[in-house]
């Protein structure tokens, strides 16, 4: 099939790439290339499967307020804001994520800190959406100061994959400005080595400079990082750029992404290539957010046995938890 053949006409959920990161890609064909995987809607997200949905993590079922996802015991979802500088086609969050929600505004900011006032266990929000960092200066200053760490001292941790779609937005007014925030953490998504480019170290070293420490979530993608050498020099490369990989995810089961889905026990192969090879340093946890337990399972360990239909999972307290398995084809 050629390149026009794997593009879906209409895409199933919103189209957005930044020219950064469109340049990556060497075609625009989303099956051969991994970075255009990432950005070009394929014919395949049409595709349905019974287990999917729009929410696989039930964010809502979690929502403590508007845009407020109290999960586990101790930390806080924040969706601070729908908007994505590129829209990934194997989001997991299409429920909320480009639906028009706009960024958190001032009255719900204040409902939110008063539930954390209310709420002593919770020592970690996470800044999310969308993507926090498609917020303008001041929008991320008014949101530092409603969760300032004087009174409340949380332990904030900024997800974005600004610096991976557009390091340009990562200017010195912006590093010092996250930086000045104490125990606050950047965690970024880089799923392929190609993504690892000299603007992409320079904004990573100019958050460092300032103070901001970095993590790293990969989602394991069929056909983009689903073989050992391309995990290996991905985190290998993000150790070097001083990004400590923390999760490869098991990519979750939202709607139109089963292509991208990787069997278990492929991801558990990988795992032990990559234990083989790679130091602690370098080494992710492969884990499964799944709805209902008490924390992401981590995979290497969850995994109790397997059905003809379903892998079957065990969390920390016990419980087991089921997910599909990818059907061949
Ligand atoms: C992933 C996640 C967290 C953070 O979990 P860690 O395992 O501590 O990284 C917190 N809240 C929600 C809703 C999450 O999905």
């Amino acid at each position: 099939m050629n390149a026009a053949g794997n593009i879906a006409e209409k895409p199933a959920y919103r189209e957005r790439v930044t020219d950064y990161y469109a340049a990556l890609a060497q075609s625009r064909d989303p099956v051969c290339d991994p970075i255009a995987a990432q950005f070009v809607p394929q014919t395949a997200e049409h595709r349905r499967e019974p287990a999917e949905t729009d929410d696989p993590l039930n964010d809502q079922g979690n929502e403590v307020l508007p845009r407020l996802i109290h999960r586990y015991h101790d930390r806080v979802l924040l969706l601070v804001t729908d908007r994505c500088a590129t829209y990934c086609r194997h989001c997991f969050r299409r429920h909320f994520t480009a639906g028009g929600a706009g960024s958190i505004g001032p009255a719900q900011l204040a409902s939110v800190r008063a539930y954390l006032d209310d709420h002593p266990e919770v020592v970690e929000v996470l800044l999310s959406g969308g993507d926090p960092l498609t917020l303008s200066d001041s929008e991320v200053e008014a949101l530092l100061a409603a969760l300032d760490d004087e009174t409340a001292g949380y332990v904030l941790r900024v997800c974005t994959r600004v610096p991976v779609v557009m390091p340009s937005r990562v200017t010195p007014h912006l590093a010092r400005l996250l930086g000045d925030r104490g125990g606050l953490w950047l965690v970024t998504q880089v799923n392929h080595p190609r993504e690892l480019t000299a603007e992409f170290c320079e904004a990573a070293r100019l958050l460092q400079r300032n103070g901001v420490p970095m993590l790293n979530q990969s989602v394991l993608l069929r056909g983009v990082n689903d073989k050992l050498e391309t995990l290996s020099e991905l985190f290998r490369g993000l150790a070097r750029a001083r990004v400590k990989p923390y999760y490869l995810f098991q990519a979750d089961l939202a709607a139109g992404t089963s292509h991208f889905r990787v069997a278990i026990e492929d991801g558990l192969t990988l795992m032990r290539g990559l234990r083989r090879r790679l130091s602690g340093l370098s080494l992710p946890i492969y884990a499964l957010d799944v709805p209902g337990a008490g924390s992401k399972l981590n995979l290497e360990t969850a995994l109790v046995r397997v059905e003809p239909r379903m892998y079957v999972l065990r969390d920390a307290d016990g419980r087991e938890h089921r997910y599909p398995r990818t059907q061949a084809r």
